[in-house]
């Protein structure tokens, strides 16, 4: 390994201190802190280190932080960018909040999924403000809120800074992720006409006019299976995610909502889902003119891919072959991140971080060597980008 001299027990410390603090996104669970005491610790860490920092206030209990450690503005402007906030912590088979780290692994609630990135932002953090050898570029270290549910620290956190690049620290097993799809959740409303359940000749049955809605939404999921496949991220999705309609067994129903959601690729946008259900409702309509519909979109992120000649992705690879000898993969990722929103706000980004398991599930753990590599790589990646 290269000989970046990290310091490893103030890593552990760190990240353990960091799962011992319930940040869990109160969005998702009632209850949940949120991520104001997990934002003012990481703070003033940066703050006693020479960081400029900010606080965006993005609801009660709720901000994102963001430290600047200022070059001498001639070099490449890197941002590195985090979630404090964790899923619930109710359902876990260990204690959430009291680290153990047991063969390699530190266990606990945010260990994973992102607590272990955390800690190695903060390291670098001190790494850099501390070292002899200065960077001309600013690194920028952003610790948002709310990734887990709506993504509002990221939204605010755009509103204000920028980089040249952007680096987000999720879990990603050493591999760099460059790509993922976007999504869209919508709602169809279905209308019908409620009479007693005698009058056939009055009654329009919404929820039956829903199957053809239903029907539509096959045919439209069969017809991706057709598609040219992305290389890294397979084929656009669509499933209905929910259904609710009618009031009592003898009458018509008035109304049926179905709500769907819409895996998109990357060259996809919100028009396209939004005239492809369009278009759906237009046929059903042409062959039934009973048929009444609205359809909307309520929620909608974009996809993200970073071409692969990069920047920030070279510099990535290389450094990763410096550390550890092994080239890093460039995949693509199952679930959405906060790298789309920073991408779409114009910062190239990508997302690297260490291995584990169990983000989201009853046992969480992160690797910590590879976590060690990560705060490695990451190091010689900063010191290449913004020297
Ligand atoms: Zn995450």
């Amino acid at each position: 390994m290269s000989n970046v001299s990290i310091n490893e027990l103030s890593i552990l410390t760190l990240l353990k201190k960091l799962i011992t603090i319930e940040s869990v996104n109160p969005s998702l669970v009632n209850g949940g802190s949120g991520e104001e005491e997990i934002a003012k610790f990481i703070g003033e860490f940066l703050e006693k280190r020479e960081f400029d920092i900010e606080y965006q206030k993005i609801d009660d209990n709720r901000m994102n932080v963001i430290g600047v450690l200022h070059g001498n503005g001639l070099g490449k402007s890197l941002m590195l960018n985090g979630h404090t906030d964790t899923v619930g912590i109710s359902d876990m088979q260990i204690d959430a909040l009291k680290p153990v780290f047991k063969e390699g692994r530190v266990y606990g609630r945010g260990s994973f999924d992102m607590k272990g990135g955390l800690a190695a932002m903060m390291i670098l953090g001190e790494f850099f403000a501390n070292s002899k050898q200065k960077l001309s570029g600013d690194l920028i270290l952003a610790f948002v809120a709310d990734e887990e549910f709506a993504s509002r620290g990221t939204e605010e956190l755009v509103k204000k800074y920028t980089a040249d690049s952007a680096i987000v620290t999720e879990p990603t097993g050493l591999q760099v992720v460059t790509a993922h799809r976007g999504f869209a959740w919508g709602r169809i409303d279905i209308e019908g006409r409620a009479v007693h359940g005698s009058l056939y000749e009055q009654g329009i049955d919404a929820i039956i006019k829903a199957g053809k809605v239903l029907l539509g939404l096959e045919r439209i999921e069969s017809g991706f299976t057709e598609l040219p496949k992305h290389p890294l991220l397979g084929r656009p999705s669509i499933h209905a995610s929910l259904i609710s309609g009618g009031t009592e067994l003898s009458t018509y129903p008035s109304s049926c909502s179905l709500q769907y959601e819409r895996r998109t690729l990357p060259h996809e946008y919100r028009k396209n889902v939004e005239l492809e259900l369009q278009s759906l409702l237009r046929e059903v309509q042409k062959l039934d003119p009973d048929f009444r519909a609205i359809s909307d979109i309520f929620f909608y992120r974009p996809g993200l891919e970073t071409k692969h000649d990069t920047p920030i992705i070279q510099e990535i690879t290389r450094s990763a072959l410096e550390v550890t000898s092994v080239k890093p993969e460039l995949i693509g990722a199952l679930w959405w991140t906060d790298a789309a929103l920073l991408s779409e706000a114009g910062i190239p980004s990508v997302l690297f971080g260490s291995s584990g398991e169990g983000g989201h599930a009853p046992i969480e753990y992160v690797d910590f060597d590879s976590l060690i590599k990560t705060t490695k790589i990451l190091a010689t990646t900063i010191m290449n980008y913004c020297k």
